[in-house]
């Protein structure tokens, strides 16, 4: 499909912007072809700037779980923001925002807003090494935790590994802080235990990881990392920032009724406005200046907007959306294994609540070792054809798909009748190489 306007304006914004695009994976660079620039949203539709109309399943990467414009969430924003759009002082919907959250996750007795799911994750890990005066941290191969310097860090090959840098510009020896560990691999995490237990700090995990495409945890791993840190002294994260008010309204923490000692949130929280929050345990928590002496600060921390679109987004998440979000996946999954079946590809699909992934594997993908064997080239042309039948799916292999309560049961079966074309096609292509 041509879209000329999108490439022209692709164009222009190579010469100015890295890439043309303002985060890495909008590029389009691992399904090839022009980026959709877009220029609205609606319920479960975004518009690409020819005007063409796609079924999002990207969902801004998670936030639009509600759907895109949502009209009370719209109205919530635009009455804050005609009262002053920031203040730099205390707000009495900040109160109401941390009541709300601490309400919805046990493990966070008190939190911090901040304004992206990289300065949670930077700031619980501080908190957490302010907190027990220890440097290393663990992070699990293929897990993304935002941005940060140290958490830019992968495994080697081996059960456990010291770290070495992922990302150019981040120092070895920030890097070296950082111990990686394959998912789900509970007997490795103990033998790190075991040789520098007192030196870790923190143990932070996506407690479903998004990032690697969806791979949930298996039975008794997150128990393990928690059980772990409590017999080390060792603080336990759940990144929750993908997940959380996403999988359940208590996350993924809620649905397997688990308590970490800290919890990372954004995306969902946010309403579609740039806010993210850390929480933990009040010891924890205490640390944190003024109270203690970690510092972390910002000046547009809770800023009043996005706080009344979060809070309002939260008051519409009832049980009856994630019923409806549950159905509605339930479906999307179903119909995709039956046209995996037809057509004989190999592939799979993984699933929690209403994030999944469509993986060109051939077994369970249950880490990172087993998810890059995903054939990129098929999900390459998955995509493209996809894209071509009006359907905007995450541009590269290894993101989660997310469903929206603003889409329906029709918006679904024309999903799957199109993911069947892009299945058979997939099917006839000739290309047999992976990686
Ligand atoms: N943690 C997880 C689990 C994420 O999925 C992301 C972003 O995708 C982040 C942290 C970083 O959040 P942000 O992009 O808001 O900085």
């Amino acid at each position: 499909m041509n879209r000329p306007r999108s490439a022209e304006l692709f164009e222009r914004a190579q010469r100015v912007i890295p890439g043309g695009v303002n985060s890495p994976v909008r590029a389009f660079r691992s399904v090839g072809g022009t980026p959709v620039f877009m220029s609205r949203a609606a319920g479960p539709h975004v518009w690409g700037a020819d005007g063409e109309q796609y079924i999002d399943y990207v969902c801004s990467w998670g936030p639009a779980i509600l759907g895109h414009a949502v009209p009370e969430v719209l109205e919530a924003a635009r009455e804050a923001a005609s009262y002053g759009s920031t203040f730099g002082a205390p707000t009495e919907r900040e109160v109401l925002f941390a009541e709300a959250l601490t309400a919805l996750y046990p493990s966070m007795e008190m939190v911090r807003a901040v304004s992206s799911g990289t300065e949670a994750t930077m700031a619980a890990l501080r908190a957490a090494r302010g907190y027990t005066g220890r440097d290393f941290i663990v992070k699990f191969e293929g897990c993304y935790h935002g941005h940060a310097d140290f958490l830019l860090v992968k495994a080697g090959s081996g059960a456990a590994t010291l770290g070495a840098p992922d990302s150019a510009g981040v120092p070895e020896s920030v890097a070296r802080a950082t111990l990686t560990c394959a998912f789900n691999d509970a007997a490795a995490l103990s033998v790190l235990f075991e040789e520098v237990g007192p030196r870790i700090a923190a143990v932070i995990v996506e407690p479903c990881v998004g990032n690697m495409g969806l791979v949930p945890a298996d039975p008794g791993f997150l128990e393990h990392i928690i059980a772990l840190c409590k017999q080390h002294g060792a603080v336990s994260i759940f990144d929750e920032v993908m997940t959380g008010c996403r999988v359940h309204a208590s996350g993924v923490q809620g649905r397997l009724g688990l308590t970490p000692d800290m919890t990372t949130l954004g995306k969902v929280i946010g309403g579609g406005f740039p806010l993210a929050a850390y929480g933990g345990k009040s010891a924890i928590m205490s640390c944190i200046a003024p109270l203690g002496p970690v510092y972390q600060a910002g000046t547009l921390s809770g800023n009043p907007v996005a706080v009344a679109a979060g809070l309002q987004t939260l008051a519409m998440l009832t049980p009856a959306v994630y019923d409806r979000l549950e159905a509605l996946s339930a479906q999307l999954e179903q119909g995709l294994c039956e046209a995996i079946a037809e057509t004989g590809v190999t592939a799979r699909v993984q699933r929690m609540g209403s994030m999944l992934t469509l993986f060109f594997n051939g077994s369970k993908v249950r880490n990172w070792a087993d998810a890059n064997t995903t054939h990129r080239e098929q999900f390459a042309l998955f995509h493209r054809s996809l894209l071509d039948a009006g359907i905007y799916w995450p541009p590269a292999a290894f993101e989660a798909a997310f469903v929206s309560a603003a889409h329906t049961p029709e918006l679904v079966r024309a999903t799957i009748d199109a993911a069947g074309t892009a299945l058979r096609h997939v099917a006839s292509s000739s290309s047999p190489s992976r990686a």
